[in-house]
């Protein structure tokens, strides 16, 4: 039989000074997060099993990389955060859990939020004066909703990425609109096997 070794807390952050090694750890006590672009990593003080488990977490987020949907982004960091522990114990199992609960929670509220949002700004169009400011107006409105939901920013800063937003859009805005959707139209007639200018029976169905 080896004899075990008490693992302290002071080893766990050293394990995770040893794990990050090549990335950069900034500590708060605010929002953990890893930023996959400067590979950044922002964490708790390792001073709690919990702590150590997030932390490991997060830098599981810049081992995996992204993922198309958020859900299998952090499960895989949860995954790589397990089989990279030093010891896995059920208080961090437990982290692991509530997190992933949270996050499924927050994913199904977030996207029922959005759709109210959207109902209400599709409302304010079809009610309000299509012509006019109105339209301008709750665009505006409902876009700086969505965007401080999505990140919690503050409102200057929401203003800041929708401008920035506004200015790539117009930037790659096709200048033959209307000719792009004619070609695509023609295409999707193509695809189905009907004439454009011959409406068939199966075009209803
Ligand atoms: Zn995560």
């Amino acid at each position: 039989m080896t004899a075990a070794r008490i693992i302290t807390i002071d080893d766990l952050h050293q394990h995770v000074l040893d794990l990050a090694a090549d990335l950069e750890i900034k500590w708060r006590d605010w929002r953990i997060e890893a930023d996959t672009e400067t590979r950044t990593v922002y964490l708790h003080p390792i001073t709690s099993e919990r702590a150590y488990a997030s932390a490991l977490h997060e830098i599981g987020h810049i081992r995996t990389g992204r993922f198309d949907d958020e859900l299998t982004e952090e499960r895989k960091a949860w995954e790589w955060a397990r089989d990279n522990a030093l010891v896995w114990t059920p208080t961090m199992q437990r982290e692991a859990d509530s997190c992933m609960r949270t996050y499924t929670t927050d994913v199904a509220h977030r996207a029922e939020y959005y759709y109210e949002e959207i109902l209400a700004f599709l409302n304010d169009l079809y009610n309000g004066d299509t012509d006019g400011e109105l339209i301008y107006d709750a665009l505006v409105a409902h876009a700086v909703e969505l965007a401080q939901a999505y990140e919690d920013y503050n409102s200057k800063e929401v203003r800041l990425v929708l401008i920035r937003l506004i200015d790539k859009h117009l930037a790659a805005y096709p200048p033959d609109l209307e000719a792009r959707y004619k070609r695509a139209i023609q295409e999707i007639h193509a695809k189905h096997g009907m004439g454009v200018s011959q409406p068939s029976a199966g075009e209803q169905q």
